[in-house]
């Protein structure tokens, strides 16, 4: 599994371009905040027979319901179950604070308790002060290009600002719009990875406040190792197409310019074929005799064959599918010891979404829904990786529209006869299937000469690579 890495990003804010009331505003953010946490510390602490359990480790564990129910009046629950009355109200004591703020501050507090700070008379309130912000929803980071900002600052982050502002009786937050100090450094780390999460600080020596993003940061897997690019062999691609009849066709793209019978490759079985028709017909015939009202009493008996005969369909049908994932897995790696392979397959999605009842010939509905190509292609994937597959050469890209274009000129396609394509503009005629595997390594292709912020996805899992992956593929532009 890739694991999730997080990194922070220490910004500074232009505090000399500040105006006084922003200056103001940070001020009392950052600072209230520290009072409020320090005061939901000696709550949990004067409380902490009720509220705080441990764990079997010997930790301890602060309850937030709980705690919520002895500082806060304000709750989301309906009106009539409000508290009317707590211990503790938080709301008298900083009546310009929402709920959601407190709730932030209430989550710091309890996270230092547990990590074991207690109040002390003696000692100073929290030093540092430090406010949270959680989630791209309540910040924006806007960077304006030279032409269109007439000030020198050309970061700025806007914060939802946490003090109420009244209008019309009602508290609704303005944007508090703060200046960064961006290098180009942090200009290059930011594009990293994604930002989650931002918190303000404020640094009593320096009289400063400095913006911390966190950072999540790519996977390892996202950039390539060194040692793997540097391969002589030359490039080639693997278009797979699935498809019903014939479970999968493949074409392989090389540094020729020319077809032959060793880079196109069919997987097809006519033992499958007939014995996947065997079975079907011998359960239909059984379902319906089962369907029957037959009062003999041998209904029983029919059912438990029935039992019988679904279960060794099923042992049969996987049988013939790992048998099927095993011959393309060899192809696939005897490909490999002559090319610098990389392998594409189609992803047929919103296949069935139009081919519900009425829409066409039922044989053919029922064939294509009981197609199961999500299981062939995670198991392909799996069984590539598992054989020493890097994770990047097996990729998926969304078929749609591929076995319906031509390969040579790529305008769209006629079927004059089952299993063959016909391009009416440049009068060539080729094998559907092989059109549309064809098709899918030049899509592939197509996004590495177009990429997309430089990055390839692979389209089932979602997963990111660089496309620096890819740079020995740029030999391969007289496919597209
Ligand atoms: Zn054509």
């Amino acid at each position: 599994m890739v694991e999730d890495v997080v990194k922070t990003l220490k910004v500074r804010i232009k505090k000399e371009v500040l105006t006084t009331r922003k200056k103001e505003r940070l001020r009392r953010i950052t600072g209230r905040d520290t009072r409020i946490i320090e005061k939901y510390v000696r709550i949990i602490h004067h409380n902490r027979r009720k509220i705080c359990t441990k764990t079997k480790k010997g930790k301890i564990r602060v309850h937030r319901g709980k705690l919520d129910e002895l500082t806060l009046t304000t709750s989301k629950v309906k009106e009539e179950e409000r508290r009317t009355t707590v211990p503790h109200d938080l709301k008298k004591m900083f009546p310009y604070c929402s709920h959601n703020e407190f709730q932030e501050c209430r989550d710091i507090a309890v996270q230092l308790y547990e990590q074991g700070y207690r109040p002390n008379n003696t000692r100073p309130p929290i030093k540092r002060a430090r406010r949270q912000l959680i989630n791209a929803k309540r910040f924006v980071l806007v960077h304006l290009p030279k032409e269109k900002n007439n000030t020198l600052t050309r970061w700025w982050v806007g914060i939802r600002d946490s003090l109420d502002t009244w209008r019309r009786n009602t508290p609704y937050h303005q944007k508090l719009w703060l200046p960064l100090e961006m290098s180009t450094f942090h200009q290059k780390e930011l594009k990293k990875g994604r930002i989650k999460s931002l918190e303000l600080r404020y640094k009593r020596s320096t009289r400063e406040w400095w913006v911390y993003f966190q950072l999540k940061v790519l996977p390892s897997s996202f950039y390539p190792t060194e040692e793997k690019s540097s391969s002589s062999l030359p490039p080639a691609v693997l278009g797979i197409d699935l498809g019903i009849n014939i479970p999968a066709a493949g074409v392989l793209l090389t540094p020729k310019k020319k077809l032959t019978n060793k880079e196109i490759k069919f997987w097809y079985t006519k033992q499958w074929n007939r014995v996947n028709h065997r079975y079907k017909l011998k359960l239909s015939r059984l379902q319906r005799k089962a369907a029957l009202n037959d009062q003999s009493g041998k209904k029983h008996q029919i059912y438990r064959f029935l039992c019988l005969l679904r279960r060794r369909y099923k042992n049969v049908k996987r049988a013939y599918i790992h048998q099927f994932i095993n011959d393309v897995v060899q192809m696939i790696e005897t490909y490999a010891q002559v090319y610098n392979l990389f392998v594409v397959v189609g992803y047929p999605k919103n296949v069935r979404k139009d081919k519900g009842k009425g829409n066409s010939a039922r044989k053919f509905r029922r064939k294509l829904h009981q197609w199961n190509f999500f299981l062939v292609l995670t198991l392909l994937r799996r069984a590539l990786i598992l054989r020493g597959f890097e994770p990047h050469r097996i990729l998926t890209v969304e078929e749609r529209g591929t076995s319906s274009h031509c390969t040579r000129c790529g305008r769209k396609v006629v079927r004059p006869v089952r299993g063959l394509v016909h391009c009416p503009s440049c009068d060539y005629t080729f094998h559907s299937d092989l059109t549309g595997a064809m098709n899918i390594a030049r899509k592939f292709l197509g996004a590495l000469f177009r990429p997309r912020g430089n990055t390839i996805t692979n389209y089932l899992t979602g997963y990111r690579y660089s496309s620096t992956h890819f740079t020995v593929c740029l030999g391969l532009s007289h496919w597209l």
